[in-house]
């Protein structure tokens, strides 16, 4: 499973703060956190290539069974049982056992089932995303494969997949999200940025509203919540789903136990204890800094971040604790030992 998203994705050490006219600010080299990981690096891989890797990853174990063309209205419990209540184009269905995981992304409906409210803030920015096979590298020579490149008036994040580059931008002031998408549109802010024509925009292209929120519970009697379900945040960082990875991990460990009869269902309130921590004091709070670094419109507190971005990263020692942050295992472990 993980050498398939390795082979999917691109490894990418390196990662960069940059500003737009000055170029790198600070420069961070995941290597350094050899002897704290097996990985240490980012991996660039599409979302959907690890849905290809997990849905066959699963479709080889005997006890588990996927449904399309599901979709849960509802979820209810009793002091035994959990169940989901799912319906198709023809019909309405029960599905019950033990436990339930909801893990249906922002708008879940097992998330409301169990009341769990969705604390926190929406930007009155969007995202506007472009997929291009432009060679970013070319017209910036010395760009990380992650970058995200400060501005206060037209900041970016640009990732190197496989095959091609992901180019993020703040959506502008009254555009609509469909004009923002015209090929027309997304060709001119792409040559403006990178100073030259030719940086078509051939494929995607997505406007996506961004969060800061967390639930204020992640588990109700058998229901438990994990994922964007539980918490949204700006993807300045590339925290989202890996923070929804690492929920499922300490949930089907807890699970795991539980199952065999070697833990209660308390164990499923320290899921929460330990994985609200993360979502509150680690992933939100990291994301928001990035997303400050990039967008910040004041000089002087622009001026402040990247003094500070750049002596963290000329100071070895300082780098090592920054990168163990934001490749979130120090907030992973800090959790971890949560009771
Ligand atoms: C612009 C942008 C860039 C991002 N970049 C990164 C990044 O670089 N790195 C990173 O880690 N994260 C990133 N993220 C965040 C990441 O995309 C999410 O955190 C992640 O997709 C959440 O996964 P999930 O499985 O919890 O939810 P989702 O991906 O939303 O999946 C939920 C699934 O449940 C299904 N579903 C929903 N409702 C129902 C229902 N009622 N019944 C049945 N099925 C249902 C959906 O069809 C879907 O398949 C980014 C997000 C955005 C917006």
């Amino acid at each position: 499973m993980v050498d398939k998203v390795l082979d999917d994705g691109r490894v990418t050490p390196i990662w960069q703060f940059r500003d737009r006219k000055e170029g790198v600010i600070a420069e961070f080299d995941l290597s350094a956190l050899k002897d704290e990981t097996k990985y240490p690096y980012r991996v660039q891989c599409e979302q959907m290539e690890l849905n290809r890797a997990l849905y066959a990853a699963l479709g080889d174990m005997p006890n588990v069974e996927i449904l399309f063309g599901h979709e849960a209205v509802s979820a209810l419990q009793d002091a035994d049982t959990a169940t989901v209540v799912a319906k198709t184009a023809e019909v309405e269905q029960k599905f019950t056992g033990r436990y339930v995981f909801g893990a249906d992304g922002a708008r879940s409906v097992i998330r409301r089932a169990l009341g769990v409210k969705l604390d926190g803030f929406t930007y009155d920015e969007k995202v506007v995303q472009y997929g291009t096979t432009f060679d970013v590298s070319a017209a910036m020579p010395d760009i990380a494969g992650v970058s995200y490149i400060s501005d206060p008036d037209e900041w970016c994040v640009i990732l190197h997949l496989p095959d091609y580059w992901r180019v993020t931008f703040s959506s502008r002031d009254g555009e609509p999200d469909d004009v923002a998408v015209r090929d027309d549109i997304a060709e001119a802010r792409m040559a403006a940025f990178f100073g030259t024509s030719g940086a078509t925009v051939a494929l995607h292209r997505n406007v996506w509203s961004i969060h800061q929120r967390v639930g204020d519970n992640f588990r109700e009697g058998r229901i438990a919540i994990g994922g964007d379900a539980a918490h949204i945040n700006s993807p300045m960082g590339g925290m989202g789903m890996n923070s929804g990875v690492h929920d499922a991990v300490n949930y089907a460990e807890k699970m795991g136990r539980i199952w065999r009869g070697e833990g209660e269902d308390e164990l499923l309130d320290q899921y929460t204890r330990q994985r609200r921590h993360v979502a509150l004091e680690d992933v939100r709070l990291q994301t928001f800094r990035n997303t400050k670094f990039i967008a910040e419109k004041d000089p002087e507190a622009r001026r402040a971040s990247q003094i500070e971005m750049r002596t963290i990263a000329d100071d070895p020692k300082a780098a090592y604790g920054f990168m163990m942050g934001s490749s979130m295992l120090a907030g992973l472990r800090a959790a971890n030992a949560l009771d």
